[in-house]
């Protein structure tokens, strides 16, 4: 078995000039909680990892455009400790902490969530309901896209050779908006979405819904924004027949698997309960704002 290089750049510059350098059989690490376990099972066999960690741009949450920059490498830990963040973005915020136990939020990072690439990841529906971007830095400079447009199937991503995620951009939250993240797991802690819900609500002066964005885990390839559901909610006050209207586009958006955790079935009518619940929590938090 060939050796494996371990480098620990300080700089974002050195880390992509490391990754494009090793031809596709690198790996970044940052917390490790997925990468590491993908090793142990001889899952992957890279070359070359390259730990983030110490790049200080990947490491903070900065104040940006009214809204939040969080460094790719920030984790779930340090997310759930910022308070001004956690205000704006509870529903972010709640999906992250979600991510395993006490220990994994030490270590799990917001970044590595996002490019795991995992249909089931929590923190990437309420990030792609919040309408938050990707910075990504590659040999070829850096590029920002949205949230959606990263995971491309299960551990699959749009990321180019040599590209690494720096940070995500959480927009400023207008007034009146709220945001919500609710998942459904067989056990009550430590186990996968069978479905996860996300959505991020703006109500005008009168209380009806302006604006809507509304994501699905765990029920496709890949997490899913569900216009159509959004649209249901637009135009309303969110009362019964609009939650209807909700419930069913969500659960029309739905292709997922049947595995040991639910079946087709299961997972369809789930995604429509869980969007309709989120959507009231979410309406509860932009009346309060
Ligand atoms: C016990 C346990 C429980 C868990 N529970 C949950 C859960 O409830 N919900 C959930 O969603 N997940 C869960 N996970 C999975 C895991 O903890 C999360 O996906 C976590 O957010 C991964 O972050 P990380 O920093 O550890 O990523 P890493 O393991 O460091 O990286 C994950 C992948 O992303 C790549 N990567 C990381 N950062 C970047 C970057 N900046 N740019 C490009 N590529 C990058 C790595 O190369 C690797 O392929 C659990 C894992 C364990 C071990």
């Amino acid at each position: 078995m060939e050796q494996m290089r371990y480098e620990a750049p300080d700089t974002l510059d050195a880390a992509v000039a490391l990754l494009a350098g090793a031809g596709g059989d690198a790996r970044v690490l940052s917390g490790g909680t997925d990468l590491l376990v993908q090793l142990r099972a001889e899952v992957i066999e890279p070359a070359l990892i390259v730990d983030i960690k110490k790049i200080p741009e990947v490491r903070t949450i900065a104040a940006e455009g009214g809204g939040f920059r969080v460094g790719a490498a920030v984790s779930g830990a340090e997310l759930g400790e910022h308070e001004a963040l956690k205000k704006a973005w509870p529903g972010v915020v709640e999906a992250v902490e979600l991510i395993g136990s006490t220990q994994i939020q030490g270590r799990a990072s917001i970044g590595g969530n996002l490019c795991n690439a995992s249909p089931a990841a929590d923190s990437v529906p309420a990030l792609i309901a919040a309408g938050a971007t990707a910075s990504i830095a590659g040999p070829n400079g850096r590029r920002e896209v949205p949230v959606e447009e990263v995971a491309t199937g299960p551990g699959k991503t749009s990321l180019a050779e040599g590209e690494m995620v720096v940070s995500l951009l959480l927009p400023a939250r207008p007034p009146r908006s709220g945001d919500a993240y609710l998942r459904f797991i067989p056990r009550t802690e430590m186990d996968i979405a069978v479905v996860g819900a996300g959505i991020s609500i703006t109500l005008d002066g009168n209380g009806t819904c302006s604006a809507a964005r509304i994501a699905l885990g765990a029920v496709a390839e890949r997490a899913l924004l569900v216009p159509e559901a959004a649209e249901a909610l637009v135009g309303t006050t969110l009362d019964e027949a609009a939650l209807d209207r909700l419930a069913r586009a969500a659960s029309a958006a739905c292709r997922p698997i049947d595995d040991k955790r639910g079946t087709k079935e299961y997972r369809i009518k789930v995604a429509g309960v869980l969007a309709r619940r989120a959507a009231l929590i979410a309406l509860e938090r932009a009346r309060q704002n």
